[in-house]
């Protein structure tokens, strides 16, 4: 054995304990470090970018990178990073995920370990958290982009089995073209569509409602009417990620008794709504969907990555991802052979996490999270609407503030930029920008566990001290 591997073997209980120092210091600093460190922090030093040729060992490599970079990092599993949409670990998610590394199971079959009986268990779980029903079967994959690659891949194979086709042998140019419906499809999906070959330019849009982000049905139903016999996904949102809009499930349904489609419902963030009695009523049908996205590393607060794709379809499932090979056993229909059933070969033990979350806290911790980042999320909308310079995009209708500011001297969209540089560069908020209704408008999403009721006073403070005409008093006060 190398010598400095001989070294470090006899020295893990050593690194083990600094590395729990690390993640303690780490940890306790969350709530001050800076959400968006200064560029300068970000930058390598050009002997970091170098393959050495004698090692250091993992004491020395791992003190020497957080004495350089660990002020390069964002404090974004904290409880003020509000851009995109960015949940953090909640501490039993955290330390499983610890465990994942540390017992590095390859999670694809279940015969030389438990992993895949614990990862069935935990998409049971969830099934009951989310209420949906039995005949829903689901996998742990990367995150929601991989989640609609999966469900969007099997809802191409059912297109073809429609027509006689199967498109796991003959390829999606067998069916001809295909279109994609949706009012407002994440990018995410759009990319899948580029990796499943079907192409981004098969996406139409369909219009919105006037009032909302969701999907405008009569100009579906229209659309579906004036082309008959296409082959056709719909692709609908169960929280939009600029107003957390909902498609009308009921009505989607209804008319997919009349014109035939793949419903697939992009719920990464918004599904998770679904386990709060107050808010299932967003969600009403979508357990009618042929397939769902959830991620599990944005409101379900489980580190990265982490999300997890669910069909009724089992066997199509299959057709497409089944993985043949002489060394490898033979696809058998079973919702846990994940071999079979996801684009990976070889798998993290990616279920664990979230199993032990939900363990640890149970249905109603999740509803405490999701009910207290909604109506702290309503606080800030309301203070913003009632403050000078400021105003809502759109309602808050769920865990997401899209906001404007008003008065600006100048282009919108400048100021807009100004703005979200200032607050990144004042580092107690992360906010992210966006256009709503042809307006620039600024995005906050509140998933994470440890927000309070101060980091909204927190954040609130900070965006009023970074309006355009107020900077220039701005100080780099320090968090309390
Ligand atoms: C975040 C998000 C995605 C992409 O998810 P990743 O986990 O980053 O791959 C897709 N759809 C929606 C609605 C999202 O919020």
């Amino acid at each position: 054995m190398h010598s400095r591997l001989q070294q470090d073997l006899e020295d893990f209980p050593q690194i083990l304990d600094y590395t729990r120092q690390l993640a303690q210091t780490f940890l306790a600093g969350l709530e001050q470090r800076p959400v968006c460190p200064p560029a300068v922090e970000q930058q390598l030093q050009p002997e970091d970018k170098i393959l050495l040729e004698e090692g250091r060992g993992a004491l020395a490599t791992l003190e020497n990178f957080w004495q350089r970079y660990a002020a390069g990092l964002s404090g974004s599993a904290g409880p003020r990073y509000f851009g995109f949409v960015t949940g953090g670990g909640t501490p039993a998610a955290l330390a499983a995920d610890w465990l994942v590394s540390t017992i590095d199971q390859n999670s694809l079959l279940s015969h030389d370990t438990i992993a895949a009986a614990i990862e069935l268990a935990t998409i049971e779980q969830l099934k009951t958290l989310l209420h949906l029903p039995a005949d829903f079967s689901g996998s742990f994959v990367s995150g929601a982009t991989m989640a609609n690659f999966v469900g969007i891949a099997i809802g191409r194979q059912w297109l073809g089995q429609q027509r006689g086709i199967d498109v796991a042998q003959q390829g999606v140019g067998a069916l001809g073209p295909i279109q994609i419906l949706s009012a407002n499809a994440h990018s995410s999906s759009v990319k899948a569509l580029s990796m499943l070959g079907i192409g981004r330019t098969a996406l139409k849009n369909i219009t919105q409602q006037a009032d909302s982000e969701a999907l405008n049905i009569t100009a579906l139903e229209q659309h579906l009417a004036a082309t008959p016999g296409i082959p056709t996904i719909v692709l609908a949102s169960a929280g939009t990620v600029n107003t957390a809009a909902f498609d009308d499930f009921p009505s989607l349904l209804a008319l997919r008794e009349r014109y035939p489609f793949w419903l697939h419902v992009d719920a990464a963030f918004g599904g998770v709504a679904a386990c709060s009695p107050r808010h299932t009523h967003l969600l009403q049908g979508w357990q009618q969907a042929d397939s769902i996205t959830i991620d599990a590393h944005k409101w379900m607060n489980v580190p990265y990555d982490s999300a997890i794709q669910f069909t009724r379809h089992l066997s199509l499932q299959m057709q497409v991802f089944q993985n043949h090979s002489s060394y490898l056993e033979a696809p058998i229909l079973r919702p846990d052979n994940y071999l079979h059933l996801t684009p990976e070969n070889s798998r993290r033990f990616r279920a664990l996490p979230l199993w032990i979350a939900l363990k640890a806290y149970g249905r109603s911790g999740m509803q405490e999270i999701v009910e207290r980042n909604i109506r702290l999320a309503r606080q800030l909308g309301a203070a913003l609407a009632a403050s000078e310079g400021f105003c809502l995009l759109a309602p808050v209708n769920l865990n997401i503030v899209c906001f404007a500011l008003t008065d600006v001297k100048g282009d919108a969209e400048t100021a807009r930029d100004r703005f979200i540089e200032r607050l990144d560069h004042h580092g107690v908020i992360r906010c992210t920008p966006t256009y709503y209704n042809g307006q620039p408008g600024i995005r906050a999403a509140l998933v994470n566990w440890m927000t309070e009721e101060k980091d909204i006073i927190l954040a609130l403070r900070s965006m009023q001290a970074c309006r355009p005409d107020t900077s220039s008093s701005l100080g780099k006060t320090p968090l309390k």
